[in-house]
């Protein structure tokens, strides 16, 4: 029987945008606008939260309400160590889960600068977010995809070297998005997130899922190991599509074939889910 999906998490990076452009496309912020008027959403991102918000906030006019659009669409920030809802009462984000970081605040700190140190000459821009902290590489808007995932993979690499001395119990991750770079709590990946998600509807809309709850689509487009969607797009919970990247020795996640047996990828290939799945009218 074909599966009936209640709610869709996405990464942002390659499977909102077309990889290293800047925009959600229209067709696909139609697309999403109107889904989104009936199944809530979620972005789940290694971006902090402002940066995530400018990608999405465009997509919100589109909607017929764009209210309650906003209010059925999640943020999973940070690579799933916090997550925002949108008070319509307040008018504001706010918070309902967090990851504590494994390190007093000092020691976060000095683990940032101290990484920053290494990585001087390749990087482009460093955030230290809420939780999380994120490395981009040296002209990471650069047009050759492959150079920059190159640079990206080279400051994961340098990332992973300190951490071994700095991290030895390994309580911090290391994600890969082909962009840049991000270190979190290892317990407060993507998966964590999207379990955090899946709570959060149970709770505050009444929803109801199961075990490895894969009435949630989720669609990223880094599962190959070491990517930032490899956790996210393993099967552990939800049920994976890539738009991206493919990983042939396993089952998760599937492949988006249009309805000639084409591989749809980026935008393409989401909206495609969309449009295509069967989605419980909520
Ligand atoms: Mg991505």
């Amino acid at each position: 029987m074909e599966r009936t999906y209640s709610a869709c998490a996405f990464d942002i990076d390659g499977t909102l945008t077309v990889r290293g452009e800047e925009y959600i496309p229209a067709f696909l912020q139609d697309v999403m606008a109107r889904s989104c008027m009936k199944i809530p959403m979620a972005v789940c991102t290694a971006r902090n939260r402002s940066l995530a918000f400018e990608k999405i906030a465009a997509m919100f006019p589109h909607a017929a309400d764009p209210t309650y659009c906003q209010i059925n669409f999640v943020f999973i920030c940070e690579n799933g160590s916090i997550g925002f809802f949108y008070d319509a009462t307040t008018k504001n984000y706010k918070e309902f889960y967090r990851v504590p970081y494994p390190y007093d605040e000092r020691q976060r700190q000095l683990l940032f600068a101290r990484l920053k140190n290494r990585l001087e000459g390749k990087l482009g821009d460093a955030f230290l977010n809420e939780i999380s902290m994120g490395f981009r590489p040296l002209d990471f808007n650069d047009a050759d995809h492959a150079a920059v995932a190159a640079r990206s993979r080279e400051v994961a690499e340098i990332i992973a070297s300190e951490l071994a001395s700095n991290d030895p119990k390994r309580t911090l991750k290391i994600g890969d998005s082909g962009i840049g770079v991000n270190v979190y709590p290892a317990d407060g990946d993507k998966v964590y997130g999207l379990k955090q998600f899946a709570a959060f509807l149970t709770k505050y809309r009444g929803i109801n899922f199961s075990e490895k709850i894969q009435e949630i689509v989720v669609v990223g487009d880094q599962p190959q190991s070491g990517g930032n969607d490899d956790v996210f797009l393993n099967g552990e919970a939800g049920t994976p599509f890539t738009v991206g990247e493919t990983n042939p020795d396993s089952l998760y996640p599937l492949p988006v074939f249009d309805k000639v047996g084409k591989i749809l990828e980026g935008p393409e290939g989401t909206a495609f889910l969309l449009d295509n799945l069967k989605f419980k009218n909520i």
